[in-house]
């Protein structure tokens, strides 16, 4: 019998070497599958005769196969043409490199054709089709309706995840017991929960289909608000440690003074607000929110030396190695006059230091922290830099690593204030709202295609003038293929990379840096490029968060409309960190006037809160972004900024908390501990 918990290797369908990437994409149980929504949906649901077709429009066409020929051109590429046609016209489909399909469209056959119609040469034509055989009786299943479409990763395809799904969906009923009251569900307009998962999968219009999202958002809100509601009842452990600032105070001061540059006002007052938690004897759960560029860090490190004065160790984690390094070095310049030591722990690399870490005041590191044996006991303090980018477990288990210890997470993702107070109300909020004085806006332009030579002359003459006040040096960002950075990703970097330094730039130095690389790879790059001895740095987008070098302050993003707003203002922040005038150049192939136009507020706004309400506003439904926006605060398909939806399924949260029975379900119990973030559990 399949269960929501049968592991995926027992089923029939899949085979050993799908495991190994199903797992990439976090699909492990059958539960994963089913509930691993699609980012999107083809509208492929209009079927129409071939002479009635219009360039630009997306639709199906039920077709005879006439023709097949392989056409082999110069450049060694090999164009498949086929020529299919209906009882009122006929019409090219064309494909790249797929020899193999002459097997599947040999004359006669019947076939279901969908795609976007657009001219090839001067015809109408469909390029690189979906397809499938026509079976009379059949409804149609990756042609002919709204077909979802999965986040993919090399050698797992969206009209592979499709079929498995859909046999799971037959197979499983019910799939997953009810566990909310029938007038619930009535109450706040949510469908079931089978039919969520059914309809989200496969809508029949998009209206259902944001529908079916919404019971998945509602439920996510609705266990972060039991849980807090439940964490309100218990009385909080002691913290063992509680800062006696007033005896630091002096000292805190000197260190504030020695530093390079004096705090802003909101740095200030954040640091403030943080102080007067950690002299408190129940731990202190802070979120500390500044824009891009706002100076986290050296708050980070106040406090981090605050702690070591009173004779207690910090754990300070981020999300990559390289950023892991430059807080490293960063705290290191910072702490010298003081001798204070820092210990240094990635996947690669673990500095040297005694089992118990004796003398050493922070340790810094990724999350290879997790699988450290840290000397708990003496750990007061842990803080988690670029937060939205760990998974709430490793939130939570990095908070083992301490004794009970003050918690303080950051991020630059902007979640307005209401939306935090009432989704978190046991989480307090600091926000650096201003950016050190002299920062100027960076000029942000969207880049028309036939602009894209005279741009990369412009950037050569920036990099390369040796008479500039300082040097300045650039970054350029490969296209987001995917979320999680597989080969595929790194073989465009690489392509795009090698173009650059032999045809661009074959003057300018240039470094190449994915996520694929090893540490020590990664490190030596970007330490030359920090150093002033490569001129342009090529980047794959996930390497990107946190970086900050001075002279770095030309940033262009290639298919820049594959990002979110929010992402692109991320971005950006890598440039413009000092008092340089700094350029963000926005490139993207599309010339849909509403991908311009959005790309355009970049031009327009500077402040990060401002983009992300309007990519909130515009976005349409079932349109997401390549790379989560909010994977914050360990949301899988609610956005953080949905308000009317965190309000209602707090009221909902309050009827129900009392439900004895319900909250015995097990199904539930479960849920509510996957979006527990206080974690008292072991990992
Ligand atoms: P983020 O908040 O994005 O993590 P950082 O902490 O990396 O930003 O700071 C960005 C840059 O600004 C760093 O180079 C840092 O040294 C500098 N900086 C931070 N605070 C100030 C300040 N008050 N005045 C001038 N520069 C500052
Ligand atoms: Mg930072």
């Amino acid at each position: 019998m399949i269960g929501l918990k049968t592991p995926i290797r027992e089923l029939k369908m899949v085979g050993p070497s799908y495991l190994v990437k199903l797992k990439k994409l976090g699909l492990e149980t059958v539960e994963d599958l089913l509930f691993y929504l699609p980012s999107r949906y083809l509208n492929f649901a209009r079927i129409q005769k071939i002479a009635g077709l219009r360039e630009g429009e997306t639709a199906t066409v039920l077709v005879t196969v006439r023709d097949f020929v392989n056409i082999f051109t110069k450049s060694g590429k090999k164009i498949q043409k086929v020529t299919v046609a209906d009882d009122s016209g006929s019409l090219p489909v064309i494909f790249f490199n797929q020899t193999y399909l002459q097997k599947i469209f040999t004359p006669g056959v019947k076939l279901m054709v969908a795609g976007q119609i657009k001219r090839f040469i001067k015809d109408y034509a469909l390029i690189a089709p979906q397809y499938e055989f026509y079976k009379s009786g059949e409804a149609p299943f990756h042609t002919g309706r709204l077909v979802p479409v999965y986040r993919e990763t090399e050698g797992v395809t969206s009209k592979w995840i499709r079929t498995r799904i859909a046999v799971l969906l037959t197979k499983l009923k019910p799939l997953v017991s009810e566990f909310l009251p029938p007038q619930i569900l009535k109450k706040y307009g949510l469908m079931t929960l089978n039919q969520a998962v059914l309809k989200a999968h496969f809508p029949k219009s998009l209206d259902e289909a944001q529908k079916a999202r919404k019971r998945f958002c509602f439920d996510e809100f609705l266990m972060i608000h039991l849980n807090s509601l439940f964490a309100k009842q218990i009385n909080p452990d002691k913290n063992k440690f509680v800062a006696d600032i007033v005896k630091h105070t002096e000292a805190l001061n000197i260190f504030l003074d020695n530093l390079p540059f004096a705090l802003t006002d909101a740095q200030k007052r954040v640091l403030f607000e943080i102080t007067a938690d950690m002299s408190k004897d129940i731990p202190m759960n802070r979120l500390l929110q500044g824009d891009v560029g706002s100076g986290k860090t050296v708050v980070a490190a106040a406090i981090i030396y605050l702690i070591s004065l009173c004779k207690f160790k910090s754990v300070l984690m981020a999300p990559t190695e390289i950023l892991a390094r430059q807080h490293f070095q960063t705290l290191t310049r910072f702490f010298k006059p003081y001798g204070l030591k820092i210990a240094f722990i990635t996947g690669k690399e673990k500095s040297k230091t005694d089992n118990n870490y004796k003398d050493i005041a922070v340790i810094i590191g990724t999350h290879a922290l997790l699988h450290q044996k840290l000397p708990a006991e003496n750990i007061a303090l842990i803080i988690i830099d670029e937060q939205q980018r760990f998974g709430v477990r490793q939130r939570s288990s990095i908070r083992q690593k301490g004794n009970n210890p003050h918690l303080l997470s950051m991020t630059a993702t902007p979640i307005p204030r209401t939306v935090a107070l009432t989704l978190y109300s046991d989480l307090n909020l600091s926000v650096i709202d201003e950016l050190p004085q002299g920062r100027k806006k960076i000029k942000t332009f969207v880049v028309p295609p036939e602009k894209r030579q005279a741009a990369y002359n412009w950037i050569r003459n920036q990099v390369s003038n040796k008479n500039a006040p300082s040097p300045q040096q650039a970054f350029i960002i490969c296209p987001f293929i995917e979320e999680s950075e597989t080969l595929s990703t790194v073989r465009a970097a690489s392509q795009e990379y090698l173009k650059l330094k032999n045809e661009i730039f074959p003057d300018l130095k240039l470094g190449l840096v994915h996520g694929r690389l090893k540490s020590d790879e990664k490190d030596e790059i970007l330490g030359r490029f920090r150093q002033g001895h490569l001129n342009i740095l090529v980047a794959t987008p996930v390497v990107e968060v946190g970086i900050d070098i001075k002279n770095a302050t030309i940033i262009m993003i290639e298919a820049a409309e594959r990002f979110g707003l929010s992402q692109l203002h991320q971005l950006r922040g890598r440039v413009g960190r000092d008092n340089q005038e700094s350029f963000c150049l926005l490139f993207t192939e599309k010339d849909d006037p509403e991908i311009i136009e959005r790309l355009k507020t970049m031009e327009k706004y500077h402040i990060g809160i401002k983009l992300a309400e309007y990519d909130l506003k515009k976005r349409g439904p079932g349109q997401l972004y390549g790379i989560h926006q909010h994977g914050s605060l360990g949301l899988k398909y609610a956005d953080i900024t949905d308000l009317p939806l965190i309000k209602i399924s707090k009221q909902a949260a309050v009827e129900l908390a009392g439900d004895k029975n319900l909250m015995n379900n097990p199904y539930l119990q479960e849920k509510l501990l996957q979006y527990k973030i206080e974690a008292n559990s072991q990992d």
